[in-house]
């Protein structure tokens, strides 16, 4: 599996490639240094953005406990002021363990979570996180590849193979869009928020170490009766637990220097 995933990843970054040579401008560089391809004009993007935080606002109770506003508004304004911009932040009245990012600068954070964290610390891991998400453009990005994908399937139908081997490819390319293109590309995002989320909760003077203990409550809450909508578009604890002991001794090294010039948010719920 985990051999034809890999297969089909190298596939998708030849056509990437491809689509790089052709159109200069789709081509664009990650914040953590990955290739990767915008097709999308970033105004298109940001009007999805803001119609979905719009009808999610009209459909969904929000969460008005003045102690949660304060909590979450003392968090996301320490995270954004290291980003900068203007950001929205909205409660939603929701059990779930939940929060997300927007483009367009657009932060939502349900009840269910901040009921779980037991510190500002836990929250920033979760909201810098979803920060990251925006700031790096991956929806823009996800969107690119699913047009990628399209061409890539609709090329291979007009090849009209009646060979064994063209049956073969073509087979093989409907098993890739499925389980092998946008799968491992969905990690990599996951893998830059992270990070960039360390970084950003770090850099504002939220402890890095508490995300780990974040997303081990996040995975112990997930197998109990509480719903963690959250792991449905974020799997895979291991790697992602990894991946963050890892950088941490770069995010501790932010953490430190916001900590000596006083960057010490106290955020309580
Ligand atoms: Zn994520």
């Amino acid at each position: 599996m985990h051999i034809f995933q890999s297969t089909y990843k190298l596939m998708l970054n030849k056509f990437i490639i491809l689509i790089c040579t052709a159109l200069l401008t789709a081509c664009t560089t990650s914040p953590t240094g990955r290739s990767r391809i915008t097709l999308m004009p970033d105004a298109q993007i940001k009007q999805m953005g803001l119609q979905a935080f719009n009808d999610l606002k009209t459909k969904k109770k929000q969460d008005n406990n003045i102690r949660h506003k304060q909590f979450v508004n003392c968090i996301a304004d320490a995270i954004t002021h290291e980003t900068g911009g203007s950001w929205e932040v909205v409660i939603f009245a929701d059990k779930s363990l939940n929060a997300f990012a927007l483009p367009g600068n657009k932060i939502g954070v349900h009840t269910g979570l901040i009921n779980l964290v037991d510190n500002a610390d836990q929250l920033a891991a979760v909201i810098g996180h979803e920060v990251g998400h925006v700031l790096a453009k991956h929806s823009n990005e996800r969107m690119s590849q699913k047009t990628a994908l399209s061409i890539i399937q609709k090329g291979a139908a007009l090849l009209s193979p009646t060979t064994d081997a063209g049956k073969l490819a073509l087979g093989a390319l409907g098993i890739g869009g499925q389980y092998g293109l946008i799968l491992p590309f969905s990690r990599a995002h996951e893998s830059e928020a992270d990070i960039m989320g360390l970084d950003f909760m770090a850099k504002a003077g939220f402890d890095p170490r508490e995300s780990i203990t974040l997303w081990q409550k996040m995975d112990q809450a997930s197998q109990g009766a509480q719903p963690a909508e959250i792991m449905s578009t974020h799997p895979s604890h291991g790697t992602r637990i990894n991946e963050l002991s890892a950088h941490m001794p770069v995010a501790l090294k932010y953490y430190q220097q916001a900590q000596s010039i006083g960057k010490k948010p106290r955020c309580h719920k």
